[in-house]
């Protein structure tokens, strides 16, 4: 066999990581007629998909913002802020730190919004075409994105995000403190204001509805193996062997989706990306009777309570230390009465506390395209606070661009191009 760029239905892909983008991708690339198996040291959606705050949201605003750079500091010395950065990562990382900077000019926020919402705003239809007529389906609640503002300056300061959302075209309600108190009753009435995006979605248990996809994909023929992935090499022969703790696998195609542990495996086809772990913390509660009926994003404190199925998940912003350390709970901890303070019927006590990796990139897109080494090799990494959200359009637009279906016109693929 030649080195086809062309993925042909029928030829062997192994997918490296069975999060909620190798799940996805399993499942589109075998419903088109590909033989996959999919790699994970765990079970399907047991990394950064665990944990997250179940919401599949139309964003249009990348992190690096305008103005940005300035507020960083002041992030960084407040113990409940929604930032902190360990000196040795910063160090470790100080490419990527200085390429975010870079990324936070207005001309590059506004491009790098246009092609996240290229992907974002297509998330939900995406996800509802997966799963449609499978048992994942109970999963998705149709309940927006809801954002609270407990002070009007909250509000104010939060406008550029509502603006990046205008400019795209995306559904926005603005609600005042009555229409707040009416769609969710159970939350305290401290809030002002509010934002709700009525076409996000909500995964009322984000690792479960992995497991029901990786169902459907096995249901499909694709076969998920536990080993660990050791290695990567560009044979002679331009196939990509790939070594793990039990054998060596040779497959016509890889598709690398190992999330924030997806760098080394990119160097080995061909790229550098520049891809750190940002890691994001939950705790969880017990559901009191009275509850939520959608995750609510408290602005102010750059925390979501959500109402999962299996109690109230506290979800928190951006740690920048690595993938190895231990998690470190205190600024978790110290948001718990936060948590109180948004649902007082809320029972204090933690039953659970987790960590996760975010696969950070400094434009806030994802790695989505063919690996310069090889056309067999294949990236659909680096979805930073989106994976979720993203994992579903981002296997449809892979699809389309590896069997070289024809993509549509609105994706602007060369945005997220693995040599950026
Ligand atoms: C607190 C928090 C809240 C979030 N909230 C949201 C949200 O509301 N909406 C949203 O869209 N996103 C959210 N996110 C982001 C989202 O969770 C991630 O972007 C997404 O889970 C990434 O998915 P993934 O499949 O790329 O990575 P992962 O889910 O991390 O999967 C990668 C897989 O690769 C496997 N792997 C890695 N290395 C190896 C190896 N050597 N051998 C074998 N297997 C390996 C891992 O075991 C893992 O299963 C949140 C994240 C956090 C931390």
């Amino acid at each position: 066999m030649t080195d086809d760029p062309t993925a042909r239905p029928g030829e062997s892909l192994l997918i490296l990581g069975a999060g909620a983008v190798g799940c996805t991708s399993a499942l589109a690339f075998a419903r088109r007629g590909f033989k996959v198996t999919v790699i994970d040291r765990t079970g399907p959606g047991s990394g950064a998909s665990y944990g997250n705050a179940g919401g599949i949201v139309p964003s249009a605003s990348p992190l690096a913002q305008p103005g940005l750079p300035w507020q960083v500091p002041g992030m960084l010395v407040d113990p409940t802020g929604p930032l902190s950065i360990h000196p040795a990562e910063l160090i470790k990382s100080l490419p990527w730190f200085l390429r975010f900077v870079m990324e936070c000019s207005a001309s590059r926020a506004e491009a790098n919004s246009k092609a996240l919402y290229a992907l974002s705003g297509s998330a939900a239809p995406a996800w509802k075409d997966l799963i449609r007529g499978t048992p994942a389906e109970t999963l998705l609640r149709d309940v927006g994105w809801l954002k609270v503002y407990s002070s009007e300056d909250g509000f104010k300061n939060h406008a550029p995000e509502r603006d990046f959302l205008r400019r795209r075209g995306a559904p926005v309600e603005i609600l005042s403190q009555d229409e707040v108190r009416q769609l969710e009753p159970n939350l305290a009435p401290i809030f002002v204001r509010g934002m709700l995006q009525p076409d996000g979605l909500f995964a009322v248990n984000p690792q479960r509805l992995v497991e029901a996809v990786a169902t459907e994909a096995m249901a499909q023929g694709a076969k998920f193996l536990r080993e660990t992935i050791e290695d990567l090499t560009v044979d002679p022969d331009g196939r990509i062997t790939v070594k793990t703790n039990v054998t060596q696998h040779k497959p016509d195609r890889v598709m690398i989706c190992a999330g924030a542990f997806s760098k080394r495996f990119a160097q080995a086809l061909g790229a550098a990306p520049l891809l750190v772990a940002e890691r994001g913390y939950h705790a969880m509660f017990d559901r009191p009777e009275k509850c939520t009926t959608r995750p609510a994003f408290w602005v102010e404190n750059s925390m979501v309570l959500c109402p999962m199925e299996q109690g109230v998940r506290l979800t928190t912003q951006s740690e920048f230390n690595g993938l190895t350390a231990e998690p470190s709970y205190r600024r978790l901890n110290r948001l718990i009465p936060k948590a109180m303070e948004m649902m007082p019927q809320l029972n204090s006590t933690v039953r659970d506390r987790w960590m996760g990796h975010r696969p950070a990139t400094p434009d806030s897109l994802p790695v989505l395209g063919v690996a310069p080494a090889t056309p067999r090799g294949f990236f659909n990494f680096g979805h930073n606070h989106l994976g979720l959200t993203l994992s579903a359009i981002s296997a449809q637009v892979a699809v389309d661009l590896w069997t070289q279906a024809g993509l549509s016109e609105n994706i602007p693929i060369s945005a997220y191009r693995p040599l950026r």
